[in-house]
């Protein structure tokens, strides 16, 4: 140990080279593995800051690329020594002597999961590949009205939304999926869009044939159109962070609900409010909400504890710009809207 430290103070660097900070995160913090690998980044559902802690398998609130995390729900971020000394509660200094005392043979044998290579992505070529795809919807997909249907939305809803270019059904056969990507876009745009892996046999939205557009067409969404299995990633997104937007017909009364399947569900519980659909509970822009001032606006965002911090933090914010808010509260049972759509259906029956 006395190679490390030098007098009375510590080398962080030597820390941080000897203690991988993913090791932290699935030995110390309890995450078994990354609930999302992403182009030069891995993310975890557990934060450092004991406040925010572990999330549900869902989550990916908590990023980590080489040696820094940073984690989306509370904001904070640092090395590895700053993970242990939130998550330890001691100090800087104490952090990193017992991180220097973690086990060489636990060490020796861990091995760190990868993220997939950063490609360069240029985002005028995936907005080319968003607007090809929504102009080659033919037929609404029968496979997608069947998924929805499960999940509550009316085959009527399902192609309104289609209509109004909110949602691409593409072949549900991962192979006809891939061939209609190629076809559509080509595989160098498929590529530079950021859809393609070079190393992959084939994009993995020809997997997740559910394809939801954002506001002004910047940003998409491909989801699974099935039950996820464990380790299944249920959707990707693609392009910058971006609402999506359903006018209705009350425009000064507005709803704030989170991902597409619950702006549907908004919708099929019959609702008149316009929905801005939030990609996530905590992803969302200031400047998104500039246009509410005077409106009556219902924060839909979910029940559960993530969706419960997102909105103490999403109130102030549509308050400073004027909008009368409101909480909508989850009946019992119910965590998010598409929930209550359900348990509703299964009440009628
Ligand atoms: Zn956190």
């Amino acid at each position: 140990m006395s190679t490390m430290k030098r007098g009375n103070t510590v080398d962080f660097a030597t820390v941080r080279a000897k203690v991988p900070l993913t090791w932290f995160f699935e030995h110390m913090l309890g995450a078994s593995e990354p609930t999302l690998r992403s182009q030069g980044t891995l993310r975890y559902n557990v934060c450092p800051n004991p406040d925010c802690g572990l999330a549900s398998k869902a989550s990916t609130k908590c990023s980590v690329s080489r040696d820094r995390w940073n984690c989306f729900a509370c904001g904070k971020k640092g090395d590895v020594v700053e993970a242990a000394m939130h998550h330890w509660g001691t100090s800087l200094k104490d952090a990193a002597l017992r991180l220097i005392g973690a086990d060489e043979e636990v060490l020796c044998s861990y091995k760190a999961p990868v993220a997939p290579p950063k490609v360069d992505r240029d985002d005028a070529v995936l907005h080319k590949v968003i607007a090809q795809l929504v102009d080659a919807q033919r037929d609404v997909a029968t496979g997608a009205i069947e998924y929805l249907a499960s999940r509550g939305i009316d085959p009527k809803l399902t192609r309104e939304a289609v209509r109004r270019k909110l949602l691409v059904t593409l072949p549900e056969d991962p192979e006809a999926c891939k061939e209609h990507l190629l076809g559509v876009c080509g595989r160098d745009a498929l590529a530079t869009a950021g859809l393609w892996r070079h190393d992959a046999k084939a994009p993995a939205a020809a997997f997740r044939p559910l394809m939801f557009v954002s506001y002004g067409m910047t940003s998409v969404e491909f989801r699974l159109m099935r039950k996820p299995k464990p380790g299944d990633i249920k959707s990707l997104r693609y392009g910058a962070i971006a609402p999506f937007v359903w006018i209705n017909e009350c425009q000064d009364r507005v709803m704030i609900v989170e991902g597409a399947i619950d702006l549907l569900s908004a919708l099929q519980m019959g609702t008149k409010r316009s929905l801005i659909g939030v990609p996530g509970c905590e992803n969302w822009r200031e400047e998104w909400f500039t246009k509410l001032a005077g409106r009556d606006v219902l924060d839909g965002l979910d029940g559960d504890g993530p969706g419960v911090q997102a909105s103490e933090k999403l109130r102030p914010v549509l308050e400073g710009k004027g909008a009368k808010y409101h909480r909508y509260l989850h009946p019992h049972g119910a965590v998010d809207l598409n929930d209550e759509l359900m348990l509703r259906r299964q009440n009628r029956h």
